[in-house]
């Protein structure tokens, strides 16, 4: 193979010992060439470069130790174990094999000399190493301890650590020899005093005798920060790409007949806040040129996000085109059709319906008005995205209340779009029209989250709540004080406030929890005969949903027993009091939402949190969090930190976002910088944009249909 070759050109065959099976394993993971095994990176490093005095152990430490055996027996507890004790001048420590042989049991002599690497933990009798690795000593032939750190490479089936450091120590051998792409140019390396790729590679994969081990084991020397950079850059890449490609589709510019919006605003009971008015402006603003919105409104709980949501279907119908606003749940639809249809008939303007509860006839009449253009706005559920659904002339997508979203959750809704727009286009222009797209979400992400994980996304702050609201006060409390709630819930009910009940479970399932509501129901019924008490929850029709939230809403209901189905934009503004049930089960995120149902009028607002004792230390942490801050943002950022990006961004079981070696919450303070050095790539080095993302996140995601 001549010098000229890139590590890139070079297939995993290359390595000694990589045949045909061992390829194909490799490919499994996406390692093709010697390219893709260097950028395999070590999630992390063990320490075996010392020995450590057994008395200096710590529980769930990775050692290596060394002593003296003073004995091996087979235990008989609950299991069949072989125990050996091991002891140095400093103490001594029980080794635990569950699985092991005789000729083990024979060579593992009292009195022979044993160096053991394990994970320390807590054992019955003091420190335990279960099926730690170990070797005999033999004091004519010394064993040489690891001269560096040693890397720990992600897991895969069917490939073992070893393997997979030796075929990285393979490849630092041809790194010497063959070049790798440096891809970021010389003006962001510089700039940010980036080492070369290569030296980085070398020192991650093989740290050097003196490496900083502390730095290693953090994640955070230089070297390791430089990767995390490039692979920072590649994930911002590949969502500007997105966009830009999503981009080069045009959209109908949309503009607001000024008269049909001041007489929208004059009907309104209330006058809209600054950041209401502000976000309608930038909103506004994006309508009225010829590419696709590409918006994301983050709002607090009660905010007012739904009225911005209203002027922008404004500026659609006025341009002739349809308007569509899905919501997450029937409820919540139906609630917006309440809404809107207040708002917008008055004005004119006709508002369809689609949810897939409806009824056939029902049906085919909203679909017909949907394929005709005769409805303008068209509220629905996820039902509005099926494929029998036919609009004459799409110009604007809203999604409301999207909490989760990852990038291809944001993919299909615009394809969707896409092909909405497509059915419905009259126009036959050779460039291909997208719908803008205005997404709504009431759970904050923190900013620099949101940088990375939104790069696609313009973002808007609705950062101010409509004036004349109280509070909400939250107390947590032990369900063993249930007594004591019932008698609130009395007492404020007495007074002529309305409340919630809300029933939690872990299991996801509707049958299991609305079994546990109805329950519940029932039981208040019985200490509560004064009270006029309703259940909701997802195994009921829509139409007894409707029925009971009307009648709620209407006061007709002191109590509404629920279930989490009332999570997201219920908005009754006499209710003040909400219990919820086994708050520690639910996310802060969802508490925050559900929490959001209560302090919507002028009463000031109470919520309990109903905890089942006792309450791990982490979940006390969590619910003290909701009793000491009501501020949308304070509790995102609270969540992150105690549970990590991918559970905030809900993109952990989808396994989207997730990193070589970048850690967003470390790595936040990259954030700007790879921002800025995004742009300038976009826009100087379009063809490095492409290669640096195959690098780090594989050749499909260079090409993503839009
Ligand atoms: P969210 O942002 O949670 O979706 P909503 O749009 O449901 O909030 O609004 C919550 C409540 O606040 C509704 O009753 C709505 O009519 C009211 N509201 C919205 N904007 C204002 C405002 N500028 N002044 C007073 N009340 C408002
Ligand atoms: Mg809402």
């Amino acid at each position: 193979m001549n010098q000229s070759t890139t590590l890139d050109q070079i297939p995993v065959t290359a390595l000694k010992g990589v045949g045909g099976s061992l390829a194909t394993k490799l490919a499994k993971i996406g390692l093709f060439n010697l390219q893709d095994i260097l950028f395999h990176l070590p999630l992390r490093y063990m320490d075996r470069t010392r020995v450590t005095p057994i008395a200096a152990l710590q529980p769930n430490m990775n050692a290596v130790i060394e002593g003296e055996i003073r004995g091996c027996e087979i235990v008989f507890g609950k299991r069949r174990s072989m125990v050996v004790r091991l002891q140095d001048a400093t103490g001594n420590i029980t080794l635990r094999f569950y699985h092991f042989n005789n000729a083990q049991k024979q060579r593992l002599q009292t009195g022979a000399g044993l160096r053991v690497f394990g994970e320390t933990r807590r054992g019955s009798a003091g420190l335990e190493i279960y099926h730690p690795e170990y070797e005999v000593l033999d004091e004519a032939a010394p064993l040489p301890l690891e001269q560096s750190l040693t890397p720990i490479y992600p897991a895969t089936e069917g490939l073992t650590q070893a393997r997979l450091r030796t075929l990285a120590l393979q490849s630092l051998h041809w790194l010497a020899t063959h070049a790798l792409h440096e891809l970021l140019p010389d003006a962001v390396r510089i700039k940010l005093h980036q080492s070369s790729l290569a030296e980085a590679l070398r020192f991650l994969h093989q740290p050097p005798v003196n490496a900083n081990t502390q730095l290693l084991m953090d994640g955070e020397h230089p070297f390791q920060q430089r990767l995390a950079f490039e692979e920072l850059l590649a994930h911002h890449l590949s969502l500007l790409l997105l966009r830009r490609q999503i981009q080069a589709d045009g959209a109908v510019s949309l503009i607001t007949n000024s008269n049909l919006r001041q007489t929208f605003l004059k009907n309104l009971p209330f006058k809209l806040t600054k950041a209401q008015a502000r976000v309608t402006a930038e909103i506004a603003a994006d309508l009225a040129k010829p590419l696709p919105m590409l918006r994301l409104i983050q709002g607090d709980v009660g905010s007012g996000k739904t009225v911005v949501a209203a002027l922008a279907t404004l500026a659609a119908v006025t341009s002739g085109k349809q308007a569509a606003i899905m919501a997450p749940t029937e409820i919540l639809a139906e609630q917006h059709r309440l809404n809107f249809g207040r708002w917008l008939e008055p004005l004119g303007i006709k508002v369809g319906w689609l949810t897939g509860k409806l009824k056939v006839g029902e049906r085919r009449t909203q679909l017909a008005a949907i394929a005709s253009g005769e409805a303008q706005v068209v509220i629905g559920t996820h039902a509005l995205f099926q494929d029998t659904v036919e609009f004459a002339d799409l110009g604007l997508i809203v999604i409301d209340e999207q909490h989760r979203f990852g990038v291809h959750q944001r993919l299909s809704l615009s394809r969707k779009g896409a092909v909405l727009a497509a059915t419905s286009s009259t126009n036959n222009s050779i460039h291909a029209m997208r719908p803008h797209q205005l997404i709504m979400t009431a759970t904050p992400i923190p900013r620099t989250l949101a940088m990375s994980a939104y790069a696609d996304l313009d973002c808007s702050v609705i950062d101010e709540l409509p004036p004349g609201r109280t509070p909400i006060t939250t107390v947590v409390i032990s369900d063993k004080r249930r007594e004591e709630v019932i008698e609130r819930v009395r007492l404020g009910c007495a007074e002529g406030r309305q409340a919630y009940w809300v029933c939690t479970l872990i299991e996801e399932s509707e049958v299991l929890e609305a079994q546990a509501a109805q329950v519940t129901a029932e039981t208040l019924a019985l200490a509560l005969p004064q009270l006029r008490i309703g259940l909701i929850h997802g195994r009921l029709k829509s139409a007894e949903k409707e029925t009971i939230m009307a009648a709620f809403k209407a006061n007709e209901l002191d109590l509404l027993v629920a279930t989490t189905v009332i999570e997201v934009g219920v908005d009754v503004p006499n209710a003040s009091l909400m219990i919820i049930e086994n708050p520690e089960r639910l996310g802060l995120a969802q508490l925050h939402q559900l929490r959001g149902r209560v302090g919507r009028g002028a009463i000031a607002s109470h919520c309990v949190l109903l905890y089942g004792s006792p309450l791990s230390h982490h979940s006390k942490e969590r619910l003290r969090v909701m009793r000491e801050s009501s501020d949308g943002f304070y509790i995102a950022q609270q969540d992150l930190q105690l549970r990590g990006p991918g559970e905030v961004l809900g993109t952990r079981q989808t396994g989207e976002m997730q990193f070589k070696i970048a850690d967003l919450q470390r790595d936040a303070d990259l954030l700007p910088s790879v921002k800025h050095a995004a742009s300038l790539l976009m826009s100087q080095y379009p063809e490095l944009c492409h290669k640096i993302i195959e690098r780090w996140l594989g050749k499909s995601h260079v090409y993503l249909q839009v």
